[in-house]
């Protein structure tokens, strides 16, 4: 199983969970259709499912034209199902989804959205995260409540240490300038910042993450209680 980052709209990331045994493919969150779909001409690959993690259009814009293509199933949280375009197979909380050799785990994580969910593909240790875990962030809190979001965090950091973390948008580097600001004598920080840093001038995504990186340079994880995450969310608004 191998995963391909394909940007779309003006900073979001969708992925290709490409299964190369029989040629199928999963999209995470496709914005828009055209970036999968020059992806996908280009190959013999069947995409089979839309992983939608929540309804935001900037996740969902490419629903439609993609299941009309390739019909595709759309998957989503059944909590959901009313705003997710298309959605066919609608999952709860915890459920384990498997079809041929794609298995993950959904967690139900609001707070950004509240019909937020994380796919987890323990097996190969990956997870989608959507709005929720960004690199050296979180999402902004619209519909849950701060104790949502500070326990949908805590769901995700407690995975294993290695689990590589892909992120619905590429904020890492403005995020790492507000981490650095309330957490300035972090070196793991510092370190992980040259490196995004060098990424970048490279064109290069910086994304995966880890949950060991994120646990060592991750303010809004390092916050060793709930009103310290809620101070620095609203500061982060207005950064
Ligand atoms: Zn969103
Ligand atoms: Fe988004």
């Amino acid at each position: 199983m191998k995963v391909e980052i394909i940007k779309c709209l003006q900073d979001n990331y969708s992925y290709l969970i490409i299964d190369e045994e029989n040629q199928t493919a999963c999209v995470v969150d496709p914005g828009e259709s055209k970036p999968i779909i020059n992806y996908l001409n280009n190959s013999k690959i069947n995409l089979k499912f839309i992983l939608n993690t929540h309804h935001h259009y900037d996740h969902v814009g490419g629903n439609l034209e993609l299941k009309k293509k390739y019909n595709s199933k759309v998957v989503g949280f059944i909590g959901d199902e009313n705003r997710i375009p298309e959605i066919d197979i609608s999952l709860e909380d915890n459920q384990i989804w498997k079809q041929d050799n794609f298995e993950a785990k959904i967690y139900h994580v609001p707070g950004h959205t509240s019909g937020h969910v994380a796919f987890h593909f323990f097996k190969e240790k990956k997870i989608f995260t959507g709005d929720t875990l960004f690199s050296l962030g979180c999402g902004r809190i619209f519909e849950g409540t701060y104790e949502q979001m500070f326990n949908s965090l805590n769901k995700i950091k407690s995975l294993p240490e290695e689990t590589k973390v892909y992120c619905g948008h590429e904020y890492t580097l403005n995020n790492s300038r507000f981490c650095l600001k309330h957490d300035s004598k972090n070196l793991n920080l510092k370190k992980k910042i040259e490196n995004i840093k060098k990424r970048i001038t490279k064109g290069l995504p910086t994304l995966p993450s880890t949950i060991k990186e994120e646990l060592d340079c991750n303010i809004f994880l390092r916050t060793k209680d709930f009103e310290s995450f809620s101070k620095l969310r609203d500061l982060k608004d207005i950064f």
